[in-house]
């Protein structure tokens, strides 16, 4: 990752921005701090970091924290490209390869967490990674974590797939002494071939399971996270098995899993994906996903038995086995709609 303030010319010319206001404006003018691989990393003025959630699906969390616009680890089935639409980003590639970071995130939460109440649930990384590349750099969501281990009484949830939460054993630590913390670990499969096809700029699924090993070895509550789950990709019992088998030794503390949650700006680069490598599945994706963004229940009620039964046989908990208002549900792209038809599942 290149910093690089002078002497590169921007990969993507900003837009003209008379036209634009708000966050879209903000963005467009957003100057370049630096480039990666193919990827452009800005700063973005931000007037807040938690942000209240107006989901009427009754998500068991109340606030949200996204301290990264964009996320560059390009999962190919990733639902959230549609935050770019925000700032007039349309093509659903640049949500891989326009990062915005927020500005001055921990003032920002340093000042709302006043009016927070003890108890009160939070998630961390609903949209984006918290730990994606530019993170080693940035530290945002260090300086976050380094907030809330001043702070005491609040219920968080975290979800990554990046190995580089291991640099913040030390402030998770502290955060979880006086704080309900809870980290979600993503693996979507063992299978490294599929998983760099799926995950093209994540980490590998063994280097995620050993970075769930040394959180759990710290201490800290931390389980395997297999979503989506994506039929006739890694929705098959040995799949899932073999996810739970690894979380296991790993020694998760628990194993959760939800359907894909496909919605229309994602598509594109999800179908595409799908007649690249599993032709054969294209127009029974296209069938599924036409008329909504959710699996069916009998899709979701036959995976959800299936997870039931290799939580039971690798004595794996659930994630809110120690939480029985409903804890700090991390939120991300593929648990947060995906896993909220589960809770009578998870919950029981
Ligand atoms: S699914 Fe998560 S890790 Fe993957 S691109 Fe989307 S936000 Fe990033």
């Amino acid at each position: 990752m290149a910093k690089n303030k002078t002497a590169s010319p921007a990969l993507f010319p900003m837009q003209d921005t008379p036209a634009l206001s708000g966050l879209a404006r903000a963005a467009a003018q957003a100057p370049l701090d630096s480039t990666g691989c193919l990827t452009e990393y800005r700063p973005l003025v931000s007037r807040s970091i938690l942000n209240r959630t107006a989901s009427r699906r009754g998500l068991p969390f109340t606030h949200a924290i996204n301290p990264y616009r964009g996320c560059e680890f390009a999962c190919r089935y990733c639902y959230a490209r549609y935050t770019h639409e925000f700032l007039e980003l349309h093509d659903p590639a640049d949500f891989e390869h326009k990062i915005y970071f927020k500005q001055n995130a921990a003032w920002l939460l340093e000042q709302e967490l006043r009016s927070i109440k003890p108890g009160t649930e939070i998630a961390f990384g609903t949209a984006t990674d918290p730990y994606q590349p530019i993170e080693r750099r940035n530290r945002v969501t260090r300086s976050l974590l380094q907030v809330f281990a001043r702070h005491s009484g609040l219920r968080l949830g975290l979800i990554t797939k990046s190995t580089l939460i291991a640099r913040d054993l030390d402030l998770l630590r502290q955060v979880a002494a006086s704080n309900a913390l809870t980290i979600h670990i993503t693996v979507t499969t063992t299978d490294t071939h599929l998983a760099r096809l799926l995950e093209p700029r994540a980490p590998r699924p063994d280097l995620r399971l050993r970075t769930l090993a040394r959180l759990r070895q710290a201490g800290i509550r931390a389980g395997i996270l297999c979503s989506p789950l994506m039929p006739g990709i890694n929705d098959t019992r040995s799949s899932i098995a073999a996810v739970g088998k690894a979380a296991a030794e790993a020694g998760a503390s628990f194993l959760a899993a939800g359907a894909l949650f496909l919605k229309p700006c994602s598509q594109p680069t999800f179908f595409r994906f799908v007649e690249e490598n599993f032709p054969a599945h294209v127009a029974a994706y296209q069938r599924r996903y036409a008329e909504s963004a959710f699996a069916t229940p009998e899709y979701r009620k036959r995976v959800a038995e299936i997870v039931a039964a290799v939580c039971h046989e690798h004595k794996l908990g659930h994630r809110f086995s120690d939480q029985p208002t409903g804890g700090a549900m991390p939120a991300h792209p593929q648990s947060l709609v995906a896993i909220q038809p589960w809770l009578p599942f998870t919950q029981k």
